[in-house]
């Protein structure tokens, strides 16, 4: 008699329950008599996930009639294809547990519209125990179900590890656009009259992020002027009919609500369909902003990963790339002119007498000095030119696709502003300062290491020839 509890069949907690005759003794015809009364829908498999039965309830819920679904497997049913193999591997199969389980899942009718339901399947198995097929009762989610399961998702997505900022506001895109089964979603950053898509989707990848669209022209518009979430469900039949949104993308349903970042707006997250929908909920708005809240708090956190990111990699005093960055862009740029055979140069600098200026004037006296040098070399460097400090009063410069000639060339140029700018050591007072400089260009045996060593060979040599001067390495 176990077999009937496995089933999920709950009889009273009696000794006498083994006199109880079980289902095998229920007539088939009785139970498809019961079956077609259900206002649940039922849907019937065969070992191999053939659908064999369905019964009314399921060809109303679904829009497919009998036959249509002959020669089907089950998989016609779900929403996505990951799912039905999914199920196939945790119960619709002969050797999975027996019992009906509760579950939910998405599911798409004939006519593509997707639902979440409530699912209650598991494996028949005939009076020997044996699995004959699979059997599942299915019953449309109802709303609080449906904010249920998208709220564990919500939570996953937040809760990932493995997934950054950029991932996470993509998952939730495809999220929102299921649960309010509007297909189109965007993520937009709002600038002024300027409407950016940076992130979205779309059924046919119509529309791409980097997408940009004149704000009076979107929908959002009165989203911002709101300043809360709010939905039009019909447009035609809405006092925004003559909206150039509608009139240039038909878009008839929109719900969307703006984006906070720092207290400020940044953008919209908005979902929209050419097609018409039902009556937004103020349980839908509610969604909306947390939705949107979420997306913010991801923004946010993007924003201030890029801000330390920056800062591990710029030099406080002046601005320039540091060290590490500018060792990076080094590294790179020596593997690109491997690949592109280009020449690559580089150019190392010294202040000359820089103790003296500290000595002389105090450390903000020398730090005023590092600032204001540090502008000249952003002015005389080419846009393509990265400029690092080393530390202290050493700099370099990376010179992509220079010869030695183009490199002695900003050498020149930065010795030529140097002589005739001074540097202000205070508010007041400015002082000539000069700087020794090391040439070289990349060699077919160079590595990182030995373009560095060439390099500050040639600044030594500079040094030593009486300073304000250029060196170039093997000359
Ligand atoms: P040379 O012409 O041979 O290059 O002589 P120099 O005096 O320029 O070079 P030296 O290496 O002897 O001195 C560099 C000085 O730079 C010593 C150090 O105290 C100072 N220094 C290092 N970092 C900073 C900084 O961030 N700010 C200031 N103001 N001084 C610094
Ligand atoms: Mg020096
Ligand atoms: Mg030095």
């Amino acid at each position: 008699m176990t077999r009937h509890k496995e089933r999920g069949v709950v009889f009273p907690a009696t000794d006498d329950m083994s006199r109880l005759p079980g289902l095998s003794s229920v007539s088939p015809s009785l139970l498809e008599d019961i079956f077609n009364q259900l206002p649940e829908a039922v849907v019937v498999a065969d070992k191999a996930r053939y659908v064999i039965y369905i019964n009314p309830a399921a060809e109303r819920l679904f829009g497919y009639t009998r036959p249509e679904l002959a020669g089907q497997r089950t998989a016609i049913f779900y929403a996505d294809r990951h799912d039905f193999d999914d199920q196939g591997e945790r119960r619709y199969n002969p050797a999975a547990a027996s019992g009906m389980e509760d579950y939910r899942m998405s599911y798409r009718c004939a006519d593509g519209t997707i639902f979440l339901a409530r699912t209650c399947g598991g494996v028949i198995r005939d009076p020997n125990g044996e699995a004959s097929g699979y059997i599942a009762l299915i019953r449309p989610a109802r709303p609080a179900e449906k904010s249920i399961d998208t709220l564990q998702r919500l939570h996953a997505i937040s809760a990932n590890p493995n997934m950054d900022s950029d991932a996470r506001i993509h998952a939730i895109l495809e999220l929102g656009a299921r649960h309010f089964g509007l297909p189109v979603a965007i993520q937009s950053r709002i600038d002024g009259e300027a409407y950016l898509v940076e992130q979205c989707v779309s059924p046919d990848n119509s529309l791409s992020p980097g997408t940009r669209f004149e704000l009076p022209g979107t929908y959002c518009v009165h989203t911002l002027r709101a300043n809360r979430p709010i939905g039009f469900h019909h447009t035609a039949q809405s006092e925004i009919h003559d909206h150039p949104c509608y009139r240039d993308f038909g878009l008839e349903a929109y719900l969307g609500s703006p984006i906070q970042v720092d207290n400020r707006a940044y953008g919209t997250l908005n979902f929209s369909s050419p097609e018409p929908c039902g009556p937004f909920s103020q349980d839908d708005l509610i969604f909306m902003q947390l939705l949107a809240d979420t997306v913010g708090h991801e923004i946010h956190e993007r924003q201030m990963r890029d801000r330390l990111s920056a800062l591990a990699r710029t030099d406080e005093l002046t601005g320039l790339a540091n060290r590490r960055a500018i060792m990076e862009v080094l590294e790179w740029q020596v593997a690109y002119s491997r690949r592109s055979g280009l020449p690559l140069c580089v150019l190392s600098l010294d202040l000359d007498y820089f103790k003296r200026i500290n000595d002389t004037w105090g450390h903000a006296g020398g730090d005023s000095v590092l600032r204001a040098f540090a502008a000249i070399l952003l002015s005389a460097r080419r846009e393509v030119d990265r400029c690092g400090r080393l530390g202290g009063e050493e700099f370099i410069v990376v010179l992509p696709d220079t010869g030695l000639a183009g490199g002695r060339a900003v050498a020149r140029r930065l010795r030529d502003t140097m002589a005739a700018t001074p540097l202000p050591v205070s508010d007041e007072e400015s002082i000539p300062v000069t700087l020794s400089a090391g040439l070289a260009e990349l060699a077919p045996n160079d590595t990182v290491t030995s373009l560095l060593r060439r390099v500050d060979g040639a600044l030594y040599e500079a040094k030593n020839g009486g300073r304000d001067g250029l060196c170039v390495a093997g000359e």
